[in-house]
């Protein structure tokens, strides 16, 4: 049996790139150390800023919570836990309870904004009324919520709970297929657009999907293990995901030293996701040209573009922002 490479105890990971076993404790603290230094090293979220912070019910998020509390609470940021109830029948009425016991859990209250209640109709309603497969249309549909719910909330970033395999796999794509601004975005702090673009931040930008799994066993946080009935790996997407876990078994550490020089050729090539954005003329929301994606979806399926109807209803869920004393 492994032994911790600090205390001796029963280990329960073993870091590979990190030369380490290590304990329950000393795992939780090494990885909300890792975030936390992250947080800091990136410049993800500063002292008096607030963050919203996309809780989906799954692993990943619920990894993410904890430490960005923590974080919030010795750097002195705020973090709203924002549940997007996406309307895909069971899987979300799943994970909207895993959300609830999390919270419930952490004494956290997150917001639960609810798709259907804001336009009449779900991520599954939509893509089978467009015909448009469900995660295209889910893609505009998150991305449109959760960037008017930063700006109707005046909060100052958007983190998600995306890791160092999920970005070492798109970013990889990308470069690919030739789209190096695209692997560029891949940083862990994209700028946003004052007043229509929120920053987005990625604070599990050095933690991998394994350390993320063990770290919300370890500390017993609810989560789901169902995936979406939507889930699709495209061929391109488990080639590189397969070509990722080899290097990991090769050379433990590689992966994270190509995704630390990504994000520092990101600061040099600065993408910023404004440039070549308008506003969308229906609702003022970013548009790379004329109506935007999610107004035009919206418009195609429900005979009106909802962006309006999702700001006025964001409003009405906004959160208190204000530091506990
Ligand atoms: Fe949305 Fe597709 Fe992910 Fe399901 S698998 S949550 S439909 S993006
Ligand atoms: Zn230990
Ligand atoms: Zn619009």
């Amino acid at each position: 049996m492994a032994r911790c490479s600090k205390c001796g105890r029963r280990a329960v990971v073993k870091l590979r790139y990190a030369r380490m076993n290590l304990c329950a404790e000393h795992f939780t603290q090494y990885f909300e150390k890792r975030v936390k230094d992250a947080i800091v090293k990136y410049g993800l979220v500063s002292s008096g800023e607030s963050v919203l912070a996309a809780v989906s019910g799954g692993k990943d998020s619920a990894a993410l919570l904890p430490p960005l509390i923590k974080a919030a609470d010795e750097l002195g940021f705020k973090v709203v836990p924002t549940h997007l109830d996406l309307g895909l029948g069971e899987y979300s009425r799943e994970c909207l309870e895993a959300v609830r016991r999390l919270t419930r859990a952490l004494g956290v209250d997150a917001v639960v904004v609810d798709v259907k209640a804001a336009i009449g109709a779900g991520v599954a309603d939509l893509a089978e009324a467009s015909g448009k497969p469900p995660c295209s249309v889910c893609g505009v549909v998150k991305r449109y919520f959760l960037n008017a719910a930063a700006l109707e909330w005046g909060v100052d970033a958007v983190a998600t709970g995306h890791h160092l395999d999920d970005l070492a796999l798109y970013a990889l794509k990308n470069i690919l297929l030739g789209e190096l601004m695209g692997a560029a975005k891949l940083a862990p702090r994209v700028e946003g657009g004052e007043g229509f673009l929120a920053r987005r931040v990625r604070p599990l930008y050095e933690v991998g999907e394994r350390e993320c799994l063990v770290y919300a066993i370890v500390k017993e946080l609810p989560f789901t293990r169902t995936a979406c009935p939507n889930t699709y790996i495209g061929s391109l997407d488990a080639t590189i995901k397969q070509f990722l876990l080899n290097i990991d078994e090769r050379h433990p550490g590689l992966k994270l030293r190509f995704m630390r020089s990504l994000a520092r050729l990101a600061r040099s090539l600065r993408p910023s996701p404004a440039a070549g954005y308008g506003r969308c003329p229906e609702c003022g929301m970013p548009s790379r040209g004329g109506v935007c994606g999610f107004c035009r979806l919206t418009k195609s399926v429900l005979g009106e573009a909802a962006g309006r109807r999702v700001r006025n209803y964001l409003r009405s869920l906004r959160p208190t922002l204000t530091n506990p004393a």
